[in-house]
């Protein structure tokens, strides 16, 4: 990698981690206020309820006591008639009534327990009270009773001492009160040892959230507010930050792979980059070699310096070898540029490879004797004709036979065989050669792609020949494959499909 390419990448990598850090950060700070919001939302919606408890609770006695200051205040008013007052309000299960005195009137009788109770509740109430008239509520034991002075009775002013029934409590106003409230989350009422007294619902596995204090009215007992297991603010909240964690965490996966992406794909354009100016110096160095030649030998004849008939021939046949060399070359790279451009196109139609074979290699019959290659062609007979481009089928079976020549090194030996093979003709071309090594073996087909320098060395080239070869025999359905290993020679052979009534 260059000095820029890692400062890149240290920079990007510095850039997430502190995105990463600030992300973490604010997510805790998220969290912390996300979950105080909720439990202050929570608090908002049991304090409501408490008052709207406390409220109705205050209203049931208001209206209880109303209608027994207005039984009190009949003319012929007796104790007695407290009797049907009762039977009318069963929200209160016990009830006293005194006069100025301290005198029970109602009940007729009382228990011991009541006694000591009444004595502690006389105790209580000052003699302002009964001047100043009004209620109040007093916490008896265990148990919070309404005392109200009632005037203007024919008795003169009396104490009434009520006592709210817990069944006429549930029924009248939690009942009422809770069940059309709530939503997911659970309510309950809690005694003074936070039991709880009622709950619309089964708690069940529910999580306490937090309890609120009832006003005067309930002064021992608390409204709770619980969360069904898993729906708690906190848990609300745990999961919210694990859920943008993750998708945290993907688009930090999503930045590295862009940022691999990207790596890749400027590696790729500037190898491109680099091997588009080979490619350029290579065909230029490739055009400018025969015509060297050519211009030679065609100056050397025309100035009639030839010693004899045997080197004319010799000296026609180089600008002969020499020219068609060109004319391969010019081809190839009209051809590719073609195919870049999308322009390529095909006339198939049915023939045999035997002719395309022995042509080719007539084509290349001077190079190969006079290189001392040893060549060996085997054309299995009767073999079936194929759809095919002659032309575009010869400049492919010819770069594999030119790649032969020039890869050769010291073992020269040409090979090529036609044979059928299952639902293909296959054409194969093998050489002795320097051999390509196992992992250049897919490369080698890309465009403008040649092995390392060293190896290639001195061997002309401009690293389009097996690209072309691969799109030739792809366009006629077929595809191209190769057996090599370093120094053991290469077998590069076409598979084209024969027709499917075959
Ligand atoms: P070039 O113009 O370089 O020959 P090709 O596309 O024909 O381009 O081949 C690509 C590369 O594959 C060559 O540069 C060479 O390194 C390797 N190659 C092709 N044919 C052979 C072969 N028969 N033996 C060894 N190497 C080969």
């Amino acid at each position: 990698m260059k000095r820029r390419e890692v400062l890149i990448f240290v920079a990007v990598l510095l850039a997430s981690a502190i995105l990463a850090l600030l992300a973490t950060l604010s997510l805790r700070q998220w969290e912390v206020s996300a979950e105080r919001r909720l439990h202050e939302q929570a608090r908002d919606m049991a304090s409501m309820v408490a008052e709207k408890i406390e409220t109705a609770v205050l209203k049931t006695e208001d209206e209880g006591l109303g209608s027994l200051q207005l039984t009190a205040l009949d003319p012929h008013f007796a104790p007695e008639m407290v009797d049907a007052w009762k039977a009318r309000t069963p929200f209160f299960d016990r009830f006293y009534l005194f006069d100025r005195h301290g005198k029970l009137l109602y009940p007729r009788r009382s228990n011991s327990s009541d006694a000591a109770m009444l004595a502690g509740l006389r105790a209580e109430i000052s003699p302002g009270f009964w001047d100043r008239g009004g209620q109040r509520h007093i916490q008896l034991g265990d148990q919070v009773a309404l005392v109200a002075v009632i005037q203007g009775s024919p008795q003169g002013p009396l104490l009434a001492v009520l006592h709210r029934s817990e069944q006429g409590l549930r029924r009248d106003i939690l009942e009422k009160t809770l069940a059309g409230l709530e939503g997911q989350s659970l309510l309950a009422v809690l005694d003074g040892s936070d039991r709880p007294i009622y709950t619309a619902r089964p708690l069940g596995r529910a999580q306490h959230v937090l309890s609120v204090d009832f006003g005067e009215a309930l002064p021992a007992w608390r409204l709770a507010l619980y969360e069904p297991a898993g729906l708690s603010p906190r848990d609300a909240v745990r999961r919210q930050a694990m859920l943008f964690t993750a998708v945290f965490i993907l688009l930090l996966g999503v930045i590295a792979f862009g940022l691999a992406a990207t790596y890749r794909l400027v590696r790729r354009e500037s190898e491109m980059a680099r091997l588009k100016s080979d490619f350029v110096a290579n065909v230029s160095h490739d055009l400018k070699t025969p015509l060297a030649l050519i211009r030679m030998f065609a100056e050397t004849l025309e100035m009639d310096r030839v010693p004899d008939e045997v080197s004319r021939r010799e000296y026609y046949g180089v600008i002969t070898r020499e020219s068609e060399r060109l004319t391969r070359l010019i081809d190839n790279v009209l051809d590719f540029s073609r195919i870049e451009g999308g322009r390529q196109r095909y006339d198939m139609a049915p023939g045999h490879v035997e002719p395309i074979v022995h042509e080719v290699l007539e084509a290349f019959r001077y190079p190969l004797a006079q290189q001392g290659f040893k060549v060996d062609v085997h054309v299995e007979p009767d073999l079936p004709e194929v759809r095919l481009d002659p032309e575009a089928m010869k400049q492919a079976l010819a770069n594999l036979v030119d790649n032969a020549i020039k890869y050769s090194g010291e073992g020269r030996r040409l090979d090529v065989t036609a044979r059928r093979e299952g639902k293909d003709v296959c054409i194969a071309v093998s050489d002795d050669g320097i051999g390509i090594p196992p992992r250049e073996q897919q490369r080698i087909f890309e465009k403008f792609y040649r092995i390392g320098r060293s190896e290639t060395q001195g061997r002309r080239g401009s690293g389009v020949g097996l690209a072309l070869v691969k799109h030739i025999v792809e366009a006629h359905g077929g595809r191209v494959t190769v057996e090599s290993g370093p120094g053991e020679g290469s077998r590069f052979t076409l598979h084209v499909p024969l027709p499917r009534d075959v």
